[in-house]
């Protein structure tokens, strides 16, 4: 369906037709007439299904028509411009209209450069801020004047605490990609944060999976929240194609250059567990001839963005990445991504295989699987509702009988347990930011 019937402003649909978007997506449609209704939402609905445009043009429209009414009531002429936002004078806070959470600074970018190109038409003013960068450079940003904030839960603290930013006149509030906001354990942070809220304000919620701590947190947020699912829940990308190669985790990253190699793929996201296990195989890969890049949280911003930049633009060929550092990248052009070793947080498949297949283009996802690895596999079919087909590779077939004695040698269920939970915990220690 067209975006002319969501009800939304003429230069809004302009900016839309600009951008080449022809149907509106299905969590666009569903969610963009409800969000204009004023009520609040919880949207299952991961990165590449359009879920940005669904919340940030809906927002840009409800500030505009407000815009236009602050004018009305001044009786002054009729060109959309703010008259309540102004650069904030010396030591006085920025009032922010509508606020956008997001878990991680690659994500807030993110959003925040969709803010400003769908608000390219209209007078409304977004600014970004999360840690890792200079704070004076934000708090210059917004004291030129902000009607929408985009930022990571830590940085926005610090801007409340030193009075930066005043969020009492708030009117929306978005969490984007909720679930990884709190499995990342910014819960602490989210609940001060919602002190500095007015009672009376439009909750959005977004996120790919849903668990029962999403509910919690959704309960103490919302207001009968209408609940929108687009397809089912913890469902993968429409379009990609699931592959799984049962491999010895010795052989992995030849299979790897290989791939890239002989199929001449040319950007391919590639996933390993650890930041570590990421700068190994990005250099070993490298021996292989292949320029690749790692990135992860231990790069600093500018690294990180010029990498970025290098994998985007074609430079690189692949990509090697943790969960958290791909979290929130926007490259509609990945083909490939492959799971080099499986997530131990099943959920973080669905955001991992999410990175290719979007917005309609069709998308590849191969899972390297170690004997060692098969009750990762079976966490994730679990998640998804199916069995994924286990294939070899012609000429890379794992040795089956070594590997799993050796292992069944040296673990037992209960260590094997422990061990994995050890990991996600001390992930999720590492991924705080
Ligand atoms: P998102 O899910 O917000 O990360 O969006 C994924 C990609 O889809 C972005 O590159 C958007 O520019 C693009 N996109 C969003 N809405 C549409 C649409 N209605 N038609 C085509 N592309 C879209």
């Amino acid at each position: 369906m067209s975006f002319e019937s969501l009800g939304l402003h003429e230069s809004l649909l302009q900016t839309v037709e600009s951008l080449g978007y022809e149907q509106a997506t299905p969590v666009q449609l569903k969610s963009i007439p409800i969000i204009l209704e004023g009520r609040d939402i919880m949207a299952g609905a991961q990165t590449g299904t359009g879920k940005t445009a669904a919340f940030i043009l809906p927002i840009l429209h409800k500030l505009m028509s407000h815009q236009v009414n602050l004018k009305e009531s001044d009786g002054s002429g009729d060109e959309i411009v703010s008259n309540e936002r102004m650069p904030s004078e010396e030591g006085e806070s920025v009032i922010i209209k509508a606020l956008v959470l997001t878990p991680t600074r690659e994500l807030a970018q993110q959003v925040y450069q969709s803010a400003v190109e769908y608000g390219k038409n209209t007078s409304v003013r977004s600014v970004v801020a999360y840690g890792g960068a200079s704070i004076n450079v934000q708090v210059a940003e917004l004291k030129k004047g902000a009607d929408v904030l985009v930022a990571t839960p830590g940085r926005l603290l610090e801007l409340i605490y030193k009075r930066v930013v005043n969020l009492r006149q708030l009117q929306v509030i978005v969490f984007d990609e909720a679930d990884r906001m709190l499995d990342m354990g910014f819960m602490v942070e989210v609940q001060r944060i919602l002190k500095s809220l007015p009672r009376t304000k439009q909750t959005l919620l977004f996120s790919a999976t849903f668990n029962d701590e999403i509910h919690t947190l959704s309960k103490s947020l919302m207001n009968a929240p209408i609940y929108i699912e687009v397809g089912q829940k913890n469902q993968t990308a429409p379009k990609v194609e699931q592959r799984v190669y049962a491999i010895d985790n010795s052989r992995k990253r030849e299979l790897v250059s290989y791939l890239i190699g002989s199929k001449n793929w040319k950007q391919v996201l590639i996933f390993t567990r650890t930041k570590q296990g990421a700068d190994d195989l990005a250099k070993e890969m490298f021996k292989d001839g292949l320029k690749v890049q790692s990135i992860h949280g231990d790069k600093s911003q500018g690294a990180r963005d010029r990498i970025l930049t290098e994998f985007k633009d074609g430079v690189l060929r692949a990509l090697i990445a943790t969960d958290v550092a791909a979290r929130g990248l926007d490259i509609p052009t990945i083909e490939q991504v492959i799971n080099f070793e499986l997530p131990y947080n099943s959920e973080d498949y669905i955001h991992r295989i999410g990175r290719t297949g979007r917005a309609g283009r069709s998308g590849v996802a191969i899972s390297l699987v170690s004997p060692k690895e098969q009750y990762l596999l079976k966490d994730v079919e679990e998640v998804l509702g199916e069995t994924l087909v286990q294939q070899w590779y012609p000429g890379f077939e794992p040795n089956l009988n070594e590997e799993e004695v050796s292992f069944k040698k040296h673990r037992s269920g209960a260590s094997k347990k422990r061990a994995r939970e050890k990991a996600i915990q001390s992930s999720k220690r590492t991924k705080r930011k």
